[in-house]
């Protein structure tokens, strides 16, 4: 039992969720969220990256499961850095792969997208085409945001991008404040109105559409990152950063996928358990694969068996394959079936039945049953409050009391 689920609903998973099924939800949650799709929901995504930050360390996960997050507060971690949290955006780039901070301020942006793949795409591979924005150093001026020359030092901050105010509080004194140049935004340096580029407007970076491939591999999984180098953002002086494609599967009617493995059900009729059974099944690559039975053999309600070499491929082997595993289920007839003489005939095929033991006395109650949820306590209950104002013999004849217990 844990403490509080603060963490676990914001995520939207069950306290027993495991490692993956957190990386998922956070995946999901903080693409959603991320300041560049939702830039209103900064909080949103916060409290995403600090659940995640939390549940995603066994350790810390263990103090909050004990207690709450107060405990994290507190900083419990045993000497494991206080109770402080990370920043959100660390959180993503670290998930993401877009490198710490330190390195990400030598390049441009990262671009993070996500797309939809169905389990027949990553089972046969596929290309998409993927359109995505982003910042490219202007062709025109090369970057330089003006013609050749154009550049002079800002004359509001002399080149150095700050600009010193000095407040008086009181008499004598004074406060000091250091504010980023407005003239220059920073930068120390100015290109005149006139000497502007034409096509990015002195920004020296443009924003334009382009359109990616994005190969998809045999065996790709759910959330695997395809990192596309360099295509992300440019900026002037600074190296691109990088596309980051991250598959999101979507669940398939008929197959489930563990690991390298294909899990899916299927029904039997009860003849067909007994009797044995030939069924198509279509498999991902449209191919038809006849389950059959062995002679004799007969299926239990249950039962698993499993086809080699008919799960998914695997990544970068993808002539190798892992399983196809079938779960059984076995539709019974329904009551009545057969006519009573009919079920005798059919009794004299079975196996035999086992002689019960006979008590010496018995009262006939015992051998009445009813189905299990019709004897849950509520029910029995309710009845017993239905039945309160009846009279002895009313309750009798009502027939309603199959749950006896002795
Ligand atoms: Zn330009
Ligand atoms: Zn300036």
């Amino acid at each position: 039992m844990v403490k509080e689920t603060g963490f676990y609903d914001t995520l939207g998973v069950p306290p027993s969720a495991t490692p993956d099924e957190l990386k998922k939800a956070y995946r999901k949650l903080a693409l959603k969220y991320h300041p560049d799709k939702n830039p209103t929901e900064g909080e949103k995504f916060k409290q995403i990256s600090q659940a995640y930050e939390i549940l995603s360390d066994p350790k810390k996960r263990e103090i909050y499961d004990r207690g709450g997050e107060k405990a994290i507060k507190e900083g419990g971690t045993g000497g494991g850095g206080g109770g402080g949290f990370a920043s959100p955006m660390d959180i993503f780039d670290l998930f993401f792969g877009g490198g710490s901070r330190m390195h990400r301020e030598r390049k441009g942006k990262n671009i993070v997208h996500q797309i939809t793949v169905t389990l027949e795409e990553l089972y046969n591979g596929a290309t998409r085409k993927l359109a995505v924005q982003k910042n490219t150093i202007c062709d025109r001026c090369e970057g330089r945001g003006g013609r050749k020359g154009a550049v002079q030092v800002c004359m509001s901050c002399h080149g150095t991008g700050m600009q010193v105010r000095v407040h008086q509080l009181l008499p004598g004194m004074v406060q000091q404040m250091s504010t980023v140049c407005h003239s220059c935004q920073g930068q120390g340096k100015r290109i005149s109105q006139k000497d502007r580029c034409k096509a990015c407007g002195g920004r020296k970076i443009l924003r334009q559409k382009k359109i990616l491939e994005v190969h998809i591999d045999k065996g790709m999984r759910d959330g695997q990152k395809i990192v596309l180098h360099g295509e992300g953002d440019q900026e002037p002086g600074l190296e691109p950063g990088d596309i980051i494609i991250v598959l999101d599967q979507r669940d398939h009617g008929q197959f489930t996928r563990k690991g390298e493995d294909l899990i899916m059900s299927m029904e039997l009729q009860l003849v067909e358990a007994l009797c044995g059974f030939k069924k198509p099944i279509q498999t991902l690559d449209s191919r038809t694969l006849l389950i059959t039975s062995h002679p004799g053999e007969l299926i239990r309600p249950g039962d698993t068996k499993c086809v080699l070499n008919e799960g998914m491929p695997m990544y970068r082997r993808p002539f190798e394959k892992g399983r196809l595993i079938i779960h059984f289920s076995v539709v019974f007839p329904k009551a009545n079936f057969l006519p009573e003489h009919k079920l005798k005939e059919l009794e004299r095929y079975l196996p035999e039945k086992m002689d019960a033991e006979q008590p010496d006395s018995m009262d006939d109650d015992l051998y009445i049953y009813a189905d299990l949820e019709d004897c849950d306590f509520e029910n029995r209950r309710r009845y017993r409050n239905e039945c309160y104002y009846m009279d002895e013999d009313d309750y009798a004849t009502t027939g309603g009391v199959q749950c006896q217990t002795s």
